[in-house]
């Protein structure tokens, strides 16, 4: 079992100021596979410490200077790829190929967008040429808390620190106590790119101890959170009495619908997209609302496409689906399918209990029902789990009261042929993304959500400037 104690504090491996030892287990075999240990008060005040005393001379690093330390962090980041892709599978349970692929390449992906940002970005102009003696410095917000979640560990990690990095903030990192190994490799990346003691930290700790430790902190200025809706309602109260900026990115329950003239792979596309992950992505099409005049088709087809879906251990090779991370999560998805039940939905696919032959390990049938509607328990919760809900709607303007009447607003989809119609529903649904007819957002396009689902924008310049103040100066000679 690999025994990871130490903290990456001011340009170094510490060991803990005090024994708190946290297995760390591997959910597709429930054996443990590491040992952590959880950060106590003087550890945070440490890393904390830290990187207040590095700001001064990290913020006034010429940017460039900044962006060149990201460029050499890419390079020793896909140099590592493989230890990192390894170190997520074991602890986190997404299968090998997809770690490999999406989880890693996700974070080169960022990275190589703030590089590209940050090279664009006016971090110093003048306010406008009637003014010439009014300028608009942007400048770092200061000492950061980054809170992150398991489910895409790296591209969480990246999102945050390669925008703070650039920004000229410092930073202390705080990874899920349930994917901490990945996190571990990447502050060793940061030392080997070469960014000044004090700049990034690293403590391990759950969101009680060296969480809210940081959340309350009064030297650090701004709290990035990725995670659940429950802790970033937590973080902004913790955060409320020091006025910290607060980030958030919170879960979500986004719908996919789907219009009688969507392209013929529009089904199979939402069903794998929802399953990508076992279903534990915020972004997750988890509602598939579907036009009337076609709904009895694509509810067959969304059986048949799930009931093809393979369950598997992370470590072997090929598509198909890991576990899901922990038994919390496990139980917490087994109740939502019963609850479904219970409530009336239409089970077409998967169910409670273990996929046949898989008795050991955190794994969950991939599971659809149909004839759900919007008050149904799994279609108003985050499942976090291959879970998917078939809804049925008449037309466009039932469709759009559907898709909105959630808390959450983090990514919405339309599949549908007709561009008038998806330029319509882009603009009335209420989320800070809309994905039509399975393409994705490109490069530097920012990321984050409305109403419960956050607040903030991850990714390209609306990423840096999250971690920046704008100062107006009056006056400039
Ligand atoms: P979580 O909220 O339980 O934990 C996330 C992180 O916050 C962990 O590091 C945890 O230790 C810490 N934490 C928990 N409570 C805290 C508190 N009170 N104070 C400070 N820190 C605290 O979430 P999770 O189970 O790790 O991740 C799953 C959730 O994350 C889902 O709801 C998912 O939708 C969300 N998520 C959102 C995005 C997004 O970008 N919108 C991306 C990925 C995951």
């Amino acid at each position: 079992m690999l025994e990871k104690r130490e903290f990456y504090i001011n340009g170094q491996w510490v060991a803990p100021a005090a024994s708190n030892d946290f297995e760390v287990i591997n959910p597709s075999t429930e054996e443990p596979c590491a040992v952590i240990s959880l950060g106590s008060e003087a550890d945070t005040n440490a890393a904390v410490a830290a990187a207040k005393a590095a700001l001064p001379g990290w913020m006034n690093t010429p940017v460039a200077d900044r962006i060149a330390l990201v460029e050499k962090l890419v390079d020793v980041y896909e140099a590592r790829a493989e230890d990192l892709a390894q170190a997520m599978s074991l602890e986190m349970g997404a299968p090998i190929d997809l770690s490999r692929t999406s989880q890693v390449g996700a974070g080169s992906w960022h990275l190589r967008n703030f590089i590209a940002a940050a090279k664009e970005f006016d971090f110093d102009a003048p306010l406008n040429e009637r003014s010439p003696n009014d300028r608009i410095i942007h400048e770092a917000v200061g000492v950061c808390a980054l809170i992150t979640p398991w489910n895409w560990p790296m591209n969480q990690v990246t999102l945050k620190v390669g925008a703070a990095a650039v920004a000229g903030c410092t930073m202390v990192l705080k990874p899920s106590e349930q994917s901490p190994l990945n996190a571990m490799i990447f502050a060793e990346l940061m030392h080997e790119a070469g960014f000044p003691a004090g700049v990034f930290n690293l403590v391990n700790g759950d969101g009680m101890g060296v969480g809210s430790k940081l959340t309350t902190h009064p030297d650090v200025d701004m709290i990035s959170f990725t995670g659940s809706t429950r802790a970033g309602i937590a973080i902004t109260q913790a955060a409320a009495p020091t006025l910290k900026k607060v980030d958030l990115e919170l879960g979500g329950k986004g719908a996919n619908v789907i219009f009688e003239d969507a392209d013929e792979k529009a089904v199979k596309r939402g069903v794998l997209h929802m399953m990508q992950n076992t279903g534990q992505s915020c972004n997750a099409p988890s509602r598939m609302l579907v036009q009337n005049s076609i709904y009895d088709r694509v509810v067959a087809e969304a059986a048949e496409i799930a009931a093809k879906v393979e369950v598997g251990p992370a470590d072997k090779e090929g598509r198909h689906i890991g576990p899901v991370v922990n038994e919390m999560q496990w139980n917490k998805i087994q109740d939502l399918i019963q609850k479904g039940i219970d409530e009336g939905a239409r089970l077409i696919a998967g169910g409670t209990g273990r996929p046949d032959g898989l008795n050991k390990g955190y794994y969950v049938k991939p599971t659809v029902f149909a004839d759900v509607n919007n008050q149904m328990t799994i279609a108003r919760e985050e499942i976090f789990g291959p879970v998917l809900a078939i809804l049925p709607f008449e037309n466009e303007q039932e469709a759009v009261e559907i898709a909105n009447d959630t808390p959450y607003g983090l990514t919405n989809y339309v599949q549908t042929q007709d561009g008038a119609r998806a330029n319509r529903m882009a603009r009335a649904l209420r989320s800070g993304m809309v994905e039509m007819n399975g393409k994705s957002r490109s490069a530097g396009s920012p990321f984050g959500g409305m109403k419960q689902s956050g607040k903030g924008r991850e990714g390209g310049k609306w990423g840096i400037e999250d971690f920046l103040e704008v100062k107006a100066v009056g006056g400039w000679a």
